[in-house]
């Protein structure tokens, strides 16, 4: 069992609080991510299931097990850093090898665990390779596995591809789901950034300000936020958000739900607007369009509509959200 429970956990540095009475069950072989802007507490989190920044009050147990006195060495996790935290004077296989020493397992046994995981992450050809030789990505393997190798019942990765390329990010993103969906282990990834989330959870926790603001699954943090920040901080681009002209009530529309036309939309809430910018990404164009005073973002796999062309533009009753004064979602009835 490798479940993970904080338990009305406090973290206060100096006088600085900086998670208050945190309650949080991440389930036994999930893939759990936290999410949210930065600062706000996500990887003092995760050092707390580590035991690397202990909790100032409540309880941490992974497991059946209270982990509050165990020492990190002894809690059944490996952690993946951003900066890979390689040795840079030792081999990439004596890097992965370095844990098991440790942990005085024999010669023999030691060689092939390392050569079996260093096939299972593409590095078997590098294992005689100084650290400085390889690329952002290879490293990033051999700081997975150099974790892996000590069969841990957690992993714990902390921004772990943010050093990578965009196109080696998505690489190493679909292999991240495969080594999960082998290994079957509990993750806890940290990442500020929610297309990363989006793309690998099974679960989010979302963050803001040490307050938990959403637990769920991906899709249902998109179509289902609990409030106005989980639907600004899901979505790319995010949610517009306007007032109605109704105090302290605010409304969203995702601008991917959003339906232009040139002729006149029935069966929609519709307005005629202007396109102000546009930004072709490839196989989507992102429109900014100005009603009046306001202007929000619509994103489409149109891309005909031109800067300056008049735009009629749409949207579902379903895809409307509200939200209001402490904004908190006001879900239809
Ligand atoms: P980022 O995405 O920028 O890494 P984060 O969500 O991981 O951010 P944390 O590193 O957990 O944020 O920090 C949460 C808060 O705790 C921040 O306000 C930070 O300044 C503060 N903090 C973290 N470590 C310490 C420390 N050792 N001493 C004092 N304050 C700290």
């Amino acid at each position: 069992m490798a479940s993970i429970e904080f338990k009305q956990v406090t973290k206060t540095f100096q006088q600085n609080v900086v998670i208050e009475d945190l309650n949080l069950k991440i389930k036994d072989g999930s893939f759990t991510v936290l999410v949210g802007p930065s600062g706000c507490g996500k990887t003092t989190l995760l050092r707390m299931i580590a035991g690397i920044g202990p909790q100032t009050s409540g309880q941490v147990m992974i497991g059946e097990k209270d982990v509050t006195n165990i020492p990190p060495g002894k809690r059944g996790v490996s952690m993946v850093f951003q900066n890979y935290a390689l040795y840079p004077t030792m081999t990439v296989r004596g890097n992965i090898e370095f844990g098991l020493v440790n942990h005085k397992v024999k010669k023999h046994e030691r060689k092939q665990l390392v050569g079996s995981i260093s096939k299972s992450v593409g590095l078997f050809e590098y294992l005689d390779r100084m650290p400085s030789t390889l690329s952002g990505g290879q490293r990033q393997r051999v700081a997975l596995a150099r974790a892996m190798v000590k069969n841990p019942s957690v992993f714990l990765m902390d921004e772990p591809l943010s050093n990578l390329d965009a196109k080696l990010r998505a690489q190493m993103r679909i292999d991240l789901i495969e080594l999960h969906r082998k290994l079957g282990t509990t993750f806890v990834y940290v990442t500020h950034d929610q297309v990363e989330a989006m793309s690998m959870a099974d679960t989010i926790v979302l963050m803001n300000k040490g307050v938990i603001q959403q637990e769920a699954p991906p899709e249902e943090m998109y179509r289902d936020p609990n409030n106005l920040f989980v639907a600004q901080f899901i979505g790319v681009p995010p949610m517009n958000i306007s007032n109605l002209g109704v105090d302290h009530v605010k409304f969203g529309f995702r601008p991917e739900k959003l339906i232009l036309s040139t002729s006149p939309i029935k069966s929609y809430f519709s307005i005629k607007g202007r396109i102000v910018t546009r930004e072709m990404l490839g196989s989507e164009t992102i429109y900014q369009i100005r009603y009046n005073d306001i202007s929000f973002m619509a994103k489409s796999t149109e891309d005909k509509y031109q800067v300056d062309q008049d735009i009629n533009v749409g949207v579902q009753a379903e895809d409307i959200f509200f939200f209001g004064e402490n904004e908190e979602r006001i879900r239809p009835d």
